[in-house]
């Protein structure tokens, strides 16, 4: 029976011990994540934030001004194949009042 009090006491502590040294785990944890972020960029998607870089990004076409733009950039759905460069285009082509204008 003392045994079993001295057992509930000793994990008590331990509970409270982890408690108590976990935010520097997750802390820890953190920095470890960012240190391997920096020490290794090619992990990371590098075509993102560089801009003017020539990539292997795929093309794809906006359908309101043919315009290629790369498949990062565009604007739409994906899944019906229409996919836009700008919102402004994606804007002209849903009203759809130039169409008849040019024809
Ligand atoms: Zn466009």
């Amino acid at each position: 029976m003392k045994y079993l009090v001295i057992a509930s006491l000793f994990a008590l502590l331990l509970l409270l011990l982890y408690a108590r040294i976990r935010p520097y785990l997750v802390a820890l944890q953190k920095i470890l994540t960012v240190a391997r972020n920096i020490t290794d960029p090619k992990s990371t998607a590098n075509s993102r934030s560089r801009a003017g870089g020539i990539t292997d990004t795929k093309l794809v076409r906006c359908v309101a001004c043919e315009t290629w733009v790369p498949a990062e950039r565009a604007i739409g759905t994906g899944a019906g194949g229409s996919l836009y460069c700008s919102r402004e285009c994606l804007e002209k082509k849903s009203d759809r009042r130039e169409k008849k204008l040019a024809g």
